[in-house]
């Protein structure tokens, strides 16, 4: 169906981006958290206080949260991945909305 000469500009440029972010960039869904904690070790700056911060990423699969550490090395890579698919579906709904709107309109 050649739908896509009808959408307005935001529309199309909305389903350009995403194909660009889709082909171009990793994408992974989830929810990032930092949690402060302390090694055990005695002698270590944790002990007086300044603790350690953990990256992990979270999300809920069928009512259970998954949760996974990741690693320092990953840390900006994944908080791009998880940006990533944010502004994906942000992008997906843009289109979806527009196709809401115009569910009478004839082929
Ligand atoms: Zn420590």
């Amino acid at each position: 169906m050649p739908i896509k000469k009808t959408m307005p500009k935001p529309v199309r440029e909305a389903l350009s981006q995403l194909h660009l972010l889709i082909n171009n960039s990793r994408i992974i869904k989830g929810t990032l958290v930092y949690l402060r904690n302390t090694c055990g070790k005695s002698n270590c700056k944790c002990a007086k206080g300044e603790k350690h911060i953990s990256l992990y990423i979270k999300q809920n699969l069928k009512g259970e949260t998954k949760i996974t550490l990741i690693p320092k090395s990953r840390w900006q890579d994944v908080k791009q991945m998880v940006d990533n698919y944010k502004k994906a579906v942000q992008l997906l709904n843009t289109v979806s909305d527009f196709e809401w709107r115009h569910l009478k309109d004839k082929p």
